[in-house]
Parts: C-alpha cells; structure tokens; sequence
C-alpha cells in the first residue's frame, strides 16, 4: 500500500534523526511518498514564522506526520511549536512506551510502562499574563477579591484550566488501550491533595470512567510519590495517565529508566491525524555531528506504521532495531559502556545496521 506522509525534519539533531528513521522506513515493503514541510528555525528564516501555514495544511490534508524535534528560543515572543502543533490539531494523545531494550545500559529489567499524557489543557494551556502588565494587575485584584488566598501584586500568572470533557477523552483512551493491549492496570497521577479543583476534577473523572472498566485496576497515586517509586521499583507500574505537565516530566524519568532519551519514541494522537515524534529535543549541541542515537525517531516511525495497519513492517522494524542493539556492535555513543565508548558508530552508520538486519529478517 502506497501513503502520502507529511516530514518535519525540525531544526537541531532533527534532521539527522529523521533522514535515519527515513532510510528505514525505506527497507521495508512499503511504498511512503514523503511531502517534507518545514517548522522552526529553518521556517524562520525563509518565512518569518517559526510554524507556516504550509506545513500547518500539509499535514492537515496527510492525516499523519513524521517530525523531528523542533527547538524553543527561550524568552518572551516565541511559545512552543510543539504545544501549538499538538493543540492547533488537537491532538490531546500523547502516547509515550518506555520498554527495556535488551543491550541498552540500564538499571532496570522488564520495564513496560505506557505513559498518556492529556496534550490540550493544564499549564500547558498557554493562558500566561506577564508581570507588571496593567491587565495581570486587573486579574490579581479580582482573584483577591474573590479568594482568601491572595496573590502578590507585580507577580506574572500562568492559568491551570483541567476540564471533564479533556480529562474524560484522555482517561477513557487509557482504559481502551489497556483493554486493547491486555494490560491488567490504569494508574491516575495527580496532586489533588494540593489542587483540589483541577486534579481534584481529573481524579474524579478517572474514578467515574474506571466504574466502566471493571476487568481493570484502577489506581491513583500522587505525582511525587510515582516519582520516587518509579526508580525504587519500575515494574509495579503498567499504563500511566497524567494531565499535561505531570505527563511530560515523568515521561523523561520513564526514559531515565530505560537507557535515555535516544530510546524515547512518542506519538500525538487525535481524533483523525497523528504526529508521530520522539520524547527528546533538538539537543543543539550535537547538531551535524552525526553522533546522536536516531532509535527514539525509529520507533516513533513503528508507531506511526501500527496506526497505519502495517502492523507486519512496524515488527520488521522493530526487530531490526532491537537486534542492533542487542548485538551492542554498530550502535551508537549511549549505547556503549565508558569503556569501548571510542567504538561507537555514527547515527547514518547505525541506521545503516538496521536496514541491514531489515533485510535479512522481511527477506529481501
Ligand atoms: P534535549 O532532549 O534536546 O537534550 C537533552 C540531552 O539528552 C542531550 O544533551 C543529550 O545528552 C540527550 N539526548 C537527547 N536526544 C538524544 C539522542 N537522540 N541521542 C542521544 N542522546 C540524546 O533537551 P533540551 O536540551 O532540554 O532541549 C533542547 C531544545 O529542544 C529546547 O529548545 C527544547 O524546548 C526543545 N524540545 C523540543 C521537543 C520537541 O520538539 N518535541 C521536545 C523537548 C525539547
């Protein structure tokens, strides 16, 4: 079968990681007609806009997009092109598996974790007011008006909506995949101790949806406290549903625990399209070096081809990826002990061992 796929090669290491996860893709029987569509810094320089209105349609008319990670120049002007992506598209799935890798360094054994992290509302929602602006002195003067609590005044305000309706689609996609997937567990993450009204109302609508999912167990656990069990004992935990920033930071530590960012695949999912990208950033840094390991984007593009139906390739690839390494020979830099570190290949020299191995397990 043949699709028509929007790639965001994005800026920093993106474009190294996508060409590998592309080259790939390009082993397996399977015919993708790329349509490349630009965001971030090289969007800012031919077009003034760090997201186009191009790439915005393109992926609009694809249904699916491939995307490398997409930098955040820091300080006032410029928001996330990743939140405006997720919530432009409404895409309020974030689907990210933390698994044990045979052959990546770790401190853990069978890890399974799949982290649903809520993409569209909490402080994620962009609702900020600055400091000393004539309208966040307007807002805090009615908030101390209304509540005992007070604010101080000069202070800027980001806002913290949580809404049933949010909170119900992403608890009800939780269950359905631990239904689909025979998971026997669904855990809330939450501080509602503390926020009583916004986690407050997303642990009560995960305690009224799980009513409808009794073969499961349903958990709560409050978020500091998953902090420090996650790296006391990983394999208690099964799929983990959380609200927008809780969703992000834990899914950092759940990479932590099986070998790093480079191994973190991800998915935004929506209603009907999809962005499938790795859990890292443009680490700028390593940007050209052809160093970073390009397996978070490999497995993001598993991922996009399971959603697809090409339930076969998406083994393939999986295979072909776990079987490199396993091996641990022609893998890349976080891959390799301190101690043979110098032995470590680059990120074309290492997707070039996976389309090998491609090849000798679909046969070609
Ligand atoms: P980062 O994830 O880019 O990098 C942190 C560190 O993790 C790197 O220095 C490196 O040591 C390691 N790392 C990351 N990816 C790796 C890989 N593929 N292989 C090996 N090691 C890897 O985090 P950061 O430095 O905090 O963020 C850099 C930029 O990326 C920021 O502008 C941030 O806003 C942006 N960002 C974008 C996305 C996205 O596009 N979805 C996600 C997170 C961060």
């Amino acid at each position: 079968m043949s699709y028509k796929i929007t790639l965001i090669p994005g800026d920093g290491i993106g474009p190294e990681v996508t060409d590998a996860a592309c080259v790939c893709l390009g082993a397996l029987d399977i015919d993708i007609d790329w349509e490349e569509a630009i965001a971030g810094q090289p969007a800012l320089e031919k077009y003034g806009t760090l997201l186009p209105k191009e790439t915005l349609d393109s992926i609009k008319k694809n249904k699916v997009a491939l995307k490398g990670p997409i930098t955040t120049p820091i300080g006032e002007g410029f928001r996330s092109i990743n939140v405006e992506l997720r919530q432009e598209l409404d895409l309020y799935v974030c689907l990210r598996p933390t698994y044990t890798i045979e052959g990546a360094k770790s401190r853990y054994k069978d890890v399974d974790i799949i982290v649903v992290r809520e993409n569209s509302e909490d402080l994620y929602a962009g609702v900020e007011l600055k400091d000393g602006d004539s309208r966040t002195e307007d807002i805090i003067d009615q908030i101390n008006n209304i509540s005992e609590k007070k604010i101080r005044k000069g202070s800027a305000l980001t806002l913290k909506p949580i809404s049933r309706f949010a909170s119900s689609r992403i608890i009800r996609f939780a269950f359905e995949l631990a239904k689909k997937e025979g998971r026997k567990k669904v855990t809330c993450v939450h501080k509602a101790n503390i926020m009583k009204y916004t986690d407050g109302l997303f642990l009560k609508t995960f305690r009224d949806i799980s009513a409808d999912y009794s073969d499961i167990e349903a958990l709560d656990i409050i978020v500091d406290n998953l902090s420090m069990q996650l790296v006391m004992n990983p394999n208690k935990f099964d799929v983990l549903v959380l609200p927008n920033l809780y969703g992000d930071i834990i899914s950092d530590l759940c990479a932590g625990l099986v070998g790093g960012l480079g191994l973190a695949a991800g998915a935004n999912i929506g209603d009907t399209m999809a962005i499938f990208e790795p859990v890292h950033g443009s680490a700028p840094k390593y940007t050209g070096k052809n160093k970073v390991n390009p397996t978070a984007t490999i497995l993001s593009a598993s991922l996009m081809l399971k959603y697809l139906g090409e339930s076969e390739n998406a083994r393939f690839l999986e295979e072909a990826v776990f079987s490199v390494i396993k091996e641990g020979v022609n893998v890349t830099y976080d891959l390799k002990s301190s101690k043979d570190v110098a032995s470590a290949v680059g990120t074309k020299e290492y997707a070039q061992a996976i389309v090998e191995k491609i090849k000798k397990i679909s046969n070609k």
